[in-house]
């Protein structure tokens, strides 16, 4: 072992169970790619004001979990928390709103990081798979994008996770709710940090999980009173297309999230096998964040899943993933003229697209057959002197433990023919 560690609230992802966050990321990300989602990739981090405008100076985000840092040359960049502030910038700098092909529709896979208090799902890096619709205002979008993530979810067999849906309202109608809740917390007794964020967004005291504070909260003025008939409508038909698609969901009028761009829909993904850390995912529309890191009016919709999280929600289930073996054949070579016969032919097979791996080492028989057990793969080649002189190696089925001789020259068209 060396001297050296993952840093604290990190961990690796190493074999086998390396393969299952492949999985998840493949699975979220499939219903995005046969959708007319593109795939986009941003730097690991950006301008630090990109975040501080963008996701909110009062969001814990960015007020306590940013790694933010000035470069040697003296710019003030910060490792990305979050994705859709760099990939709206980014499609902001390409110019893709201005193709005539709105809404622009993206998706990214990527390493995220938050200088948190480190716990079981919850790291300082974890990993999401996000998607962007952006451009424009349809309530389609928004129920597109629920749908997605609810079949993206299924595909992996999770079962046990629940959407919630709230509209957060928009200019028009937010600003007077917000006021009138400002002024009901004002009447509450709460600790000094609750009084301060109250006053700067008070929208998010009523995301508080301590219970002291929820049974203070009760007969709070409700932002569902407050919606304007915009915004009412707008939600209904959200909820009418989500309902049509067969995907079950819960209003929940306390869901506001911890970003300060959200408008109108808002939702969450949660798992209810994960303890506290039941998000796995969560998003929703918008619609001003274009114009607060300089852009024009680009009413946009997303969400991020978390892979970690989502890996931990299939172990809470006992999901086991469907993953097939990496390795199909695993050639075993008893000495040197046969270790460079098989070598050519593991090449050749490679070529012919069929997953092959090779005994190194200089192995014995039985240390071999240990590895080719190990690999998963479903043949082995075997081959000595002997079978050489006869032009032949040994085929073993791994799984029936039956052995057959197959001329070398018609190796790879065998091995074909058999897996298929
Ligand atoms: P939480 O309320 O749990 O802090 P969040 O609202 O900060 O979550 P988002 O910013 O919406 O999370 O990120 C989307 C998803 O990314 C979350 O639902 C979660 O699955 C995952 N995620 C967020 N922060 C972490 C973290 N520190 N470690 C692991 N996964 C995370
Ligand atoms: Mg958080």
């Amino acid at each position: 072992m060396s001297t050296f560690k993952a840093p604290k609230g990190t961990y690796d992802l190493i074999p086998p169970v390396s393969v299952k966050y492949l999985a998840v990321r493949e699975a979220i990300s499939a219903p995005l790619r046969n959708s007319g989602y593109g795939y986009i990739e941003t730097p690991g981090f950006e301008d630090v004001g990109l975040f501080a405008r963008g996701v909110g100076e009062s969001t814990d985000i960015v007020s306590k979990e940013m790694y933010a840092f000035e470069t040697k040359g003296g710019d003030q960049l910060a490792l990305r928390p979050e994705g859709t502030a760099s990939v709206l910038r980014a499609a902001l700098e390409a110019s893709l709103h201005k193709q005539g092909n709105l809404p622009v529709k993206l998706w990214y896979s990527g390493s995220y990081y938050r200088y948190e208090r480190p716990q079981k799902g919850r790291y300082r890096h974890f990993s999401q798979v996000g998607a962007e619709a952006i451009g424009a205002e349809d309530p389609a979008l928004d129920a597109e994008l629920i749908i997605l993530a609810d079949q993206a979810y299924r595909s992996l067999g999770l079962r046990n996770f629940r959407i919630l849906l709230n509209s957060l309202g928009d200019k028009e109608c937010r600003p007077v709710y917000r006021e009138a809740l400002q002024n009901f917390l004002r009447g509450l007794d709460l600790d000094a940090e609750t009084i301060r964020r109250a006053e700067i967004n008070p929208l998010r005291v009523l995301d508080d999980k301590r219970v002291d504070v929820q049974k203070q909260l009760v007969g709070a003025p409700m932002l569902r009173d407050y919606l304007c008939d915009a915004c009412k409508a707008y939600h209904e038909e959200v909820r009418a297309l989500i309902t049509a698609a067969g995907v079950a969901f819960e209003d929940d009028e306390k869901l506001v999230r911890g970003l300060d761009y959200y408008t109108r829909t808002t939702f969450e993904f949660v798992h209810d096998g994960l303890g506290s850390q039941s998000a796995v995912g969560g998003g929703g529309r918008y619609d001003g964040l274009s114009e607060m890191i300089g852009g024009p009016a680009l009413p946009s919709v997303g969400w991020a899943l978390g892979v970690d999280r989502t890996v931990l929600a299939l172990e809470a289930e006992g999901v086991e993933l469907d993953i097939p073996a990496a390795t199909s054949v695993f050639a075993v070579a008893l000495g040197d003229e046969a270790r460079r016969v098989l070598f050519g032919k593991v090449t050749e097979l490679r070529r012919a697209g069929i997953a092959a791996d090779f005994s190194y080492g200089g192995k014995g028989l039985k240390g071999a057959m240990k590895d080719a057990n190990r690999s998963g793969a479903r043949f082995a080649v075997v081959a000595g002197e002997r079978d050489l002189a006869e032009g032949v190696v040994q085929l073993k089925d791994m799984e029936a433990g039956e052995q057959t001789p197959v001329a070398l020259a018609d190796l790879v068209e065998v091995v074909k023919t058999r897996l298929a």
